[in-house]
């Protein structure tokens, strides 16, 4: 298609990693009249990191038709509560940014209001504030089931959980899915952007032996070399590198060890932070730093000398840029995951984004041809994601007491951007807390469980004055020991993978209590 005025019946995807095979699974399980074709290079390969998320990777799941259980056994994945942020807010101290609720309201004040008024008005009677979250409680003590709905007055009905999965096996697991829906796959190095002069329209990609792949939507999904996107349609780069100063990262698995903890660790390191991911076989390591403030031989040290096993390979580096594509969709060509953008993997979410990025691929496809009013919103929401989750990266580094270290010393006192220091003011003055619109991806649980994990200073709600002392202390007291009873009454998280049938048909056949039925309906809801 050279002009873009007639249906879409055929997308070819460029890429073949994590955002290549997750845009295959959902394009062939639901667009039944259009032709997928996915273009992949073995000798390129994938960036084979990216095997933390959060818990809407369950609704891409669901939405791809994919079994949950299937994919754990195949992705030897393990569960996600949240993420420990190690020596963030000092050296010392750490909490855990637990997925879901936090604890309950009491009539219009949200429990890190409570906590405030209850620091402040009887100081020593609070506990740190993640012994109030069922995820963070669980976390805290390895601790993992499925939420249970049929009590809804329990924690655990409202537990959330994402996985950590093995990246490359995911690909590979999401490639078998998509293969069996119909998708072709063609192993080959693209070489050549094929275009229409008069519209720019990309009209074909020409591979290292000479053979051609047309389409009419091509689907950028070629990593940050960009193909498409960048280098046939030149949409450029806008870069966040005054607020985000890690550029590089290495990648290092290990092995396991026990207890199999359901839960990311961060813990900074003098020019940045490290991961640490466990999987059913391994452990991923990795210290994402910036090259100004240590070097690749200091930061490989730094690394391998802080694994809780015996390394299972060399570390491999990678080079990044954070920042975002000008436009994600330019033309016929839409940028999917690396390709349209970088922000580095400290909450998890790139996958989600690029798992947004299908979704307003599927709401505003191109069925009758392109509309520039369709790509237009499809920009402006991609955009908009990417600015919501900069701005909560920025704060997990400028709100920190670290001092006398050039790097901490750097993100500490730099400018951030507007939309953040706004958030910053109203906390501060008044504890209070409020989404800007239904779009942004962290809920005020989230902003208040980094911001008070890391120390920021907030002055408790004013309104809060109007509930005597001793009821809010009550309160918070009674809710920190029900969320300690339920998580420890749950099963230990390596115990309850161990016992997880590998498919629904196996669960089908081997269910053997009405709480593990109940646990496995969950997994597929
Ligand atoms: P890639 O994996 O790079 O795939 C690009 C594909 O394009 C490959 O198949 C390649 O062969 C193909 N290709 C490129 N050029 C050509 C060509 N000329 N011809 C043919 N094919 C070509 N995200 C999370 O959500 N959670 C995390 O915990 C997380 N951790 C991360 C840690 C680090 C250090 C980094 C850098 C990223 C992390 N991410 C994480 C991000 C995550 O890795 C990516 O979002 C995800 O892997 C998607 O990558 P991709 O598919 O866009 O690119």
């Amino acid at each position: 298609m050279a002009s873009g005025d007639q249906p879409v019946r055929k997308v070819t995807i460029v890429g073949g990693g994590t955002a290549g095979w997750m845009t295959a699974a959902v394009l062939s399980q639901w667009l039944s009249q259009v032709e997928v074709t996915l273009v992949e290079s073995e000798e390129i390969g994938t960036i084979g990191v990216g095997e933390a998320t959060i818990p809407h990777i369950r609704n891409y799941l669901a939405l791809a038709g994919i079994d949950a259980l299937k994919m754990i056994s195949e992705t030897k994945a393990t569960f996600k509560l949240g993420i420990q942020f190690v020596d963030w807010g000092a050296p010392g101290e750490s909490y855990i940014h637990g997925f879901g609720k936090i604890g309950r309201d009491m009539l219009w004040l949200h429990p890190h209001q409570l906590w405030l008024a209850a620091r402040e008005r009887a100081p020593g009677s609070v506990k740190p504030f993640d012994h109030y979250s069922i995820a963070g409680a669980a976390a805290l003590r390895n601790r993992f089931a499925f939420p249970d709905k049929r009590n809804p007055n329990s924690p655990i009905a409202d537990l959330e959980y994402a996985y950590h999965f093995d990246a490359s096996l995911f690909a590979r697991f999401l490639r078998a899915e998509s293969e069996a829906r119909g998708v072709t796959r063609v192993e080959g190095r693209i070489v050549e952007t094929l275009q229409d002069s008069e519209t720019g329209f990309v009209t074909g990609v020409r591979l290292q032996d000479g053979r051609e792949l047309d389409g009419d939507l091509f689907v950028d999904c070629s990593g940050m070399r960009a193909l498409l996107i960048g280098d046939a349609v030149g949409v450029g780069y806008e870069h966040w590198n005054k607020w985000l100063i890690c550029d590089r990262a290495l990648a290092v698995p290990c092995g396991s060890v026990s207890p199999l903890t359901p839960y990311v660790r961060c813990t900074t390191r003098s020019a940045g932070w490290q991961w640490r991911i466990p999987l059913q076989h391994r452990i991923g390591n990795g210290y994402v730093y910036s090259s100004n403030f240590v070097s690749d031989d200091e930061a490989a040290a730094t690394l391998l000398s802080s694994l809780d096993a015996a390394p299972l390979a060399d570390p491999r580096p990678v080079r990044f840029a954070p920042g975002v594509r000008g436009k994600a969709w330019e033309k016929n060509v839409v940028a999917i995951g690396l390709s349209s953008g970088f922000l580095e993997p400290l909450e998890s979410t790139s996958i989600h984004l690029i798992q947004t990025g299908i979704h307003k691929l599927l709401a505003l496809f191109p069925a009758t041809g392109f509309s520039q009013p369709d790509i237009n919103e499809y920009n402006r929401q991609a955009r908009f994601e990417f600015e919501d989750v900069r701005d909560f990266i920025i704060a997990h580094y400028n709100v920190t007491r670290r001092s006398g270290e050039p790097f901490w010393d750097y993100v500490r006192t730099m400018d951030v951007p507007d939309t953040l220091s706004e958030r910053y003011e109203l906390f501060r003055s008044s504890g209070r807390f409020f989404k800007h619109g239904a779009a942004e991806l962290f809920a005020e649980e989230s902003w208040v469980q980094v911001l008070l994990g890391q120390g920021f200073e907030a002055t408790a709600d004013p309104v809060a004055q109007f509930v005597p002392t001793e009821e809010i202390v009550g309160f918070l007291d009674d809710m920190a020991e029900i969320i300690a009873d339920v998580a420890e009454s749950l099963p230990d998280h390596g115990d309850f993978i161990s016992r997880l049938p590998s498919s629904t048909s196996k669960a089908q056949d081997a269910v053997a209590t009405s709480t593990l039925m109940h646990n496995l309906a969950e997994v597929h809801r």
